[in-house]
């Protein structure tokens, strides 16, 4: 009767009840042609989508046979049992944002510590907002304001610099008269 369609494991796994590994989980394909309609339907669910065709002979066959087919590659791991196909695989979320950037000319401040020096800068200058007495808030003031703007001075203007010249590369070559 379904000889031209492709084998489906309802039959084997019947004869072999609750013995999931007679599942082909060599075969990646998520959807099956169901044997009675001859649609695609999710080759995990226990009857065809089209038709309401018994594809699995019990829900915990075919649960089992869904876990085994799932559980022999772990790319497999976040298929539903209701999809038709494979999810694409995920994109490389390896990407070097700095390359990148640089590629598009966007220009993007260095990975640096300054930033938090420059928020212990921000911490004294408030603790110098706070009324002490005088000497003590002047003295807070003194040095919130040297760890700003060490911060500042080192992330803007140093680390920032020697990236934008490496980065840069050589200069345009001059013209010759
Ligand atoms: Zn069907």
């Amino acid at each position: 009767m379904s000889g031209l369609l492709d084998p489906i494991e309802s039959r084997p796994i019947v004869a072999v009840a609750n013995k999931p590994r007679y599942v082909d989980v060599s075969n990646p394909s998520l959807a099956v042609h169901c044997p009675n309609c001859g649609l695609i339907t999710p080759r995990f669910l226990e009857y065809c989508v089209n038709d309401g065709y018994q594809l699995w002979p019990s829900p915990e066959v075919v649960s089992a046979a869904f876990k085994a087919w799932r559980d022999a590659d772990p790319s497999r791991a976040l298929v539903s049992r209701y999809d038709l196909e494979l999810p694409p695989p995920s994109a490389e979320a390896e990407i070097d944002y700095s390359e990148r950037a640089h590629q598009l000319g966007i220009h993007i401040f260095p990975n640096s510590n300054y930033p938090f020096i420059i928020c212990i800068g921000f911490l004294f200058l408030g603790l110098a907002a706070i009324p002490f007495s005088g000497t003590t808030r002047i003295a807070l003031l003194v040095i919130g304001g040297l760890i700003f703007l060490y911060g500042v001075v080192g992330w803007v203007l140093v680390e920032d610099v020697q990236l934008y010249q490496s980065s840069s590369g050589e200069s345009s070559p001059e013209v010759h008269h």
